[in-house]
C-alpha cells in the first residue's frame, strides 16, 4: 500500500456541508487537513440544495425551537447548537461576504444561488490550506485498539492523520456519493447504527393525472391523511405536482407519518384547497367572485387562485365546460367546485426511495457520540458530523444547519486534540 508522504493533524472523510465546515474550523484554528471526497468535486449535492437556492439554515425563536424539529433525538443538538447555531451559521456566511434572506424563518443567499454558498466554502479551504483530495474513495478505515492508524483509498493510497472525521452523508440521493459508507466503518469500529430509511420523500400515487400537472405548486393546502379509512394526521402548506404523484414542503414533511402508516395498510389522502373556509363559506365566496365577473369566462375567475392548467384541471374533474361564464353556473355546477375543491381523493402507493430521499432517517447511533464535542465515545481519535449521524429535520433549512453545527462542532475539537 503507497502511503501519502504527507502526514495529516487531520483527515476528514467527505467534502459535504459538514465536511467542508469541519474542515475549515480545524484548518483556521491552524491544524493540517486533509479533506478526502471519492467525487471529482466537493459540494455536489449542496448545489442541489432548496431547488438551487440552497435554504441553509432556518430561524427559530429559540435554540430549543429548533432542536426540538429534529423529534426526540433533538436535545443532543443543543449543546452543540449553543457552539454555533443558527446566529453563527449566519454571521460566518455574512461576513465572508454572502448576503442573506430570510423567508419566513427560511434563510437563503440574497443571490438565491447554492453556487455562492459553495464559493465562499471553497475560498475558505484555499484560505486555510485544506488539501483536497479529489477522486480519493475511501475503502476502509484502519484502527488499533481504540484509535484510528489511518485510511485506505480505493486507489491504494493510504492516508495517516493523528485525528479522524466521518462526513460522508446518509444514504440519500446516492448519485451525489452518499452511498451509506459511514455506517459500514462506524459500526465495524463498534457504534450502533439506528435502521436507516429515506426521509423526506416524495409520494407515488395511483392516480395518473398528477403527470399533467407537474411543476405546478399550491402554496397554502391542508391534507388529511386515512389509514384503512381512518384518519391519522392531517398537516398543512406547499405541495408541488409531479410525474409520478407529489413532491414538496407538506408532503416531504408527512412522508415519515405516511411511511409507517403505509405498512399497516390502505392509505389515502384527500386535498384541502381553500382550508380558512368549510364549505358553505367557500360556496359563499366563490358567488360573491362569479358575480364580480359575471361576464367572465369561468376558467378566467379561477385563474385568480391557482395556475391556469390547474383551473382547467378542476372544472374537468367537476365536468363544467371552461366557455361558461360566471352569471351562467347553476347551483348545483357550484356545489360540485366546492365539493372538489374541499376534497381532493387520492391513493397513495408508496414513498420513492433512497434515490429521491433529501434525508436520511437513522443512522449512527446518538448514544455513541459525546455531543459537546461530536467525538466518538468508543473510538479516542474519531468524530462524527452530519447526515451519517441519526438526526434528520424536516424541510426549511434544519438539516444544513445541523450539518454546520456538527461539523464546526466536530472541526473545532479534532483541532484541540491535535498533538
Ligand atoms: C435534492 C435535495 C435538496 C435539499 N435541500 C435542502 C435544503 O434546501 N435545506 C436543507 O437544510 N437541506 C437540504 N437537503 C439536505 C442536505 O443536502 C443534507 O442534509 C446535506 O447535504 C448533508 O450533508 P453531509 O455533509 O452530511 O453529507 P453529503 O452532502 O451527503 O456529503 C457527503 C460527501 O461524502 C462523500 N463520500 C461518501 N462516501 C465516501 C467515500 N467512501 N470516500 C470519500 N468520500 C465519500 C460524498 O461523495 C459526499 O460528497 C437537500 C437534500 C437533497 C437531496
Amino acid at each position: 500500500m503507497e502511503k501519502v508522504s504527507k502526514k495529516y493533524d487531520i483527515a476528514v472523510i467527505g467534502g459535504g456541508p459538514a465536511g467542508m465546515i469541519a474542515a475549515i474550523k480545524a484548518g483556521e484554528m491552524g491544524a493540517k487537513v486533509a479533506l478526502i471526497e471519492k467525487n471529482e468535486k466537493i459540494g455536489i449535492k449542496l448545489l442541489m440544495t432548496g431547488g438551487g437556492r440552497c435554504n441553509l439554515t432556518h430561524v427559530e425563536k429559540s435554540i430549543r425551537d429548533f432542536c426540538s424539529k429534529f423529534g426526540k433525538e433533538g436535545d443532543f443538538l443543543l449543546s452543540p447548537f449553543s457552539v454555533f447555531g443558527t446566529k453563527e451559521t449566519m454571521e460566518f456566511f455574512e461576513n465572508n461576504g454572502v448576503e442573506l434572506k430570510n423567508e419566513k424563518g427560511k434563510v437563503f443567499p440574497a443571490s438565491e444561488k447554492a453556487k455562492d454558498i459553495l464559493n465562499v466554502l471553497v475560498s475558505l479551504l484555499k484560505k486555510y490550506k485544506v488539501d483536497i483530495l479529489f477522486s480519493s474513495e475511501v475503502k476502509e478505515v484502519n484502527k488499533k485498539g481504540k484509535l484510528i492508524t489511518s485510511i485506505s483509498l480505493l486507489n491504494g493510497k493510504e492516508i495517516e492523520a493523528d485525528q479522524f472525521i466521518i462526513s460522508s452523508g446518509g444514504r440519500s440521493y446516492p448519485s451525489t456519493g452518499s452511498s451509506g459508507d459511514s455506517f459500514i466503518w462506524a459500526k465495524r469500529l463498534g457504534h450502533d447504527i439506528i435502521d436507516t430509511k429515506p426521509a423526506l420523500t416524495p409520494i407515488e400515487t395511483k392516480e395518473q393525472w398528477t403527470k399533467s400537472l407537474q411543476g405546478i405548486s399550491l402554496e397554502d393546502v391542508s391534507i388529511s391523511l386515512f389509514c384503512n379509512q381512518k384518519k391519522e394526521s392531517e398537516g398543512r402548506g406547499e405541495i408541488l405536482f409531479t410525474h409520478f404523484g407529489f413532491s414538496g414542503p407538506l408532503i416531504l414533511d408527512m412522508s415519515r407519518i405516511i411511511g409507517d402508516l403505509l405498512e399497516k395498510g390502505k392509505v389515502k389522502m384527500t386535498i384541502d384547497l381553500f382550508p380558512t373556509k368549510n364549505a358553505e363559506q367557500l360556496d359563499k365566496f366563490i358567488l360573491s367572485v362569479f358575480n364580480k365577473n359575471r361576464k367572465k369566462h369561468i376558467l378566467k375567475c379561477l385563474n385568480d387562485f391557482f395556475p391556469e392548467k390547474f383551473s382547467a384541471f378542476i372544472l374537468n374533474f367537476s365536468s363544467i365546460s371552461f366557455d361558461r361564464k360566471g352569471n351562467d353556473i347553476t347551483k348545483e355546477e357550484r356545489m360540485r367546485l366546492v365539493k372538489f375543491m374541499k376534497k381532493i381523493e387520492i391513493s397513495i402507493v408508496g414513498l420513492l426511495g433512497f434515490d429521491k430521499a433529501m434525508a436520511t432517517h437513522g443512522g449512527i447511533s446518538l448514544k455513541t457520540i459525546d455531543s459537546k464535542t461530536m467525538k466518538s465515545k468508543i473510538i479516542n481519535n474519531l468524530y462524527f458530523a452530519g447526515e451519517a449521524i441519526n438526526l434528520d429535520g424536516p424541510c426549511g433549512g434544519y438539516n444544513l444547519q445541523m450539518c454546520w453545527t456538527t461539523g464546526y462542532v466536530a472541526g473545532q475539537n479534532a483541532a484541540s486534540g491535535v498533538k
